[in-house]
């Protein structure tokens, strides 16, 4: 396929109005169903059930087979050409299936139908059939939709769409409520207590997340609460809460020291927390957080990392290397830049970095082997080719499924990329 290539105006501070290499060719990226590994984690009493093919039903697998110690909150329902003898079969197959499953796992107080790519499966009305089931199984069990599918997609936007198929039935609170404070993206539950213990040691009390554990504790929202968005790739979850009266507090993402720092700092502003008493909050975890990621930077200041866009969260990713660890960005690529939401984060990227936007991706692999990056961060399948020609690769997939958030994962974040590059440099010994 051929890519187009256009490069918008530079300007001179930050990145904030720098040239974004924008490429639209083929594209080396996971579909929105890789989401479900994370999240079925997440919500606790949650289910997800794949309309699909086997394709689908072999991703989720080998995506999560290596993590499945009890029985899996997942499963795919296969919808083949056979089903679409007549679309109320599949209609009914589908009811069959999903009450089979609700009368096996009683402990399921909501399911997702979450769509995909096959043509066999966009002909089905998946929101509807969420609305007869709701109907059938409620109260017992919340049955929303969503789509998982590969087309025009990143593997991040998965979690994205399955954020935003919950707005519209979160609790409402009214402008007499108290102000609250909601944090919006999955976080990994020993990250999102810490988080809640600083929140708690600013003096804030009212704070929840989106997801929450349990379907049934969903947060309320209205127009006194404020979200801070604890992932870069939620633009379709703000843009429904904003449209319900939540206020975004702009922030840079809380990935390294600096980062959690100015996203705690946005809440605590916002919320009239005194600069001594935010302070004293984060004084023991920052300064635990710092030491470690020094300890890390010795190895890594210097080096050079060549990013594919993946996961989203690249930008914020690039600016932790290139300023706690010290490292040199070649390229950072992304498959969607969202200039409002990545603000505050492209204003500390170092000026004239190198950012692309979308792939071409011989195109891109020609630059990257070019100029022979220390470290390339890029999916799965870009991996193997290039670990083969010598250069080390980071799985990006591995920074969504490991706790990176926060002072006290800041260093183990830092490691994600160290390791690559011992592991490399001992084959060499
Ligand atoms: S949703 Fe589409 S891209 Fe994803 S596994 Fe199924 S067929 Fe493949």
């Amino acid at each position: 396929m051929t890519g187009l290539a256009e490069i918008s105006a530079p300007k001179a501070a930050g990145c904030a109005d720098a040239p974004v290499l924008r490429e639209r060719g083929q594209r080396e990226v996971f579909c929105g169903l890789t989401g479900i590994i994370w999240l079925h984690r997440k919500i606790q009493d949650a289910f997800f059930l794949v309309v699909g093919s086997r394709t689908c039903a072999h991703l989720i697998q080998s995506a999560a087979g290596v993590m499945i110690f009890a029985e899996p909150r997942f499963a795919t329902a296969i919808i083949d050409e056979r089903d679409l003898a007549g679309l109320s079969d599949a209609n009914d197959e589908l009811d069959r299936v999903v009450t089979r499953l609700i009368q096996r796992r009683p402990e399921i107080n909501l399911l997702f139908l979450v769509g995909s790519c096959p043509s066999e499966v966009i002909k089905l009305d998946l929101s509807r059939a969420a609305q007869r089931l709701s109907r059938q199984l409620s109260p017992a069990v919340r049955v929303l939709n969503y789509s998982g599918s590969g087309i025009e997609t990143t593997f991040t936007q998965g979690e994205d769409a399955c954020l935003a198929s919950l707005v519209p039935d979160l609790p409402a609170l009214s402008a007499q409520d108290a102000p609250n404070l909601l944090v919006v993206g999955a976080l990994a539950d020993v990250v999102e207590d810490q988080m809640l213990r600083l929140f708690t040691a600013m003096g804030l009390h009212n704070v929840s997340f989106l997801p929450a554990r349990k379907a049934g504790a969903m947060p309320a929202i209205g127009p006194n609460t404020h979200m801070l968005l604890a992932q870069p790739f939620l633009a379709e979850t703000a843009r429904l809460l904003e449209q319900r009266g939540v206020t975004r507090l702009p922030a840079p993402f809380p990935l390294g020291i600096e980062g959690t720092t100015a996203w705690l700092q946005a809440a605590a502003t916002a919320f009239g927390v005194s600069q001594p008493t935010f302070l004293a909050a984060i004084a023991a975890p920052s300064k635990r957080g710092s030491e470690a990621v020094a300890r890390v930077r010795d190895m890594m200041a210097g080096k050079s990392v060549f990013m594919f866009p993946d996961s989203q969260l690249e930008i914020p990713l690039a600016r932790f290397l290139a300023r706690e660890l010290d490292m040199t960005l070649v390229e950072i690529g992304t498959p969607y830049l969202h200039r409002q939401h990545l603000a505050d984060e492209l204003d500390l990227l170092p000026a004239g970095t190198m950012l692309s936007e979308g792939q071409d991706v011989e195109r891109q692999l020609d630059r990257c082997r070019a100029a022979r990056p220390d470290l390339v961060v890029c999916g799965l399948g870009l991996a193997n080719p290039l670990e083969a020609e010598g250069i080390a690769t980071k799985w990006s997939i591995e920074l969504l499924f490991t706790p990176i958030q926060g002072y006290d994962q800041a260093a183990d974040l830092a490691e994600l990329f160290a390791r690559p590059l011992v592991r490399r440099a001992k084959l060499r010994v």
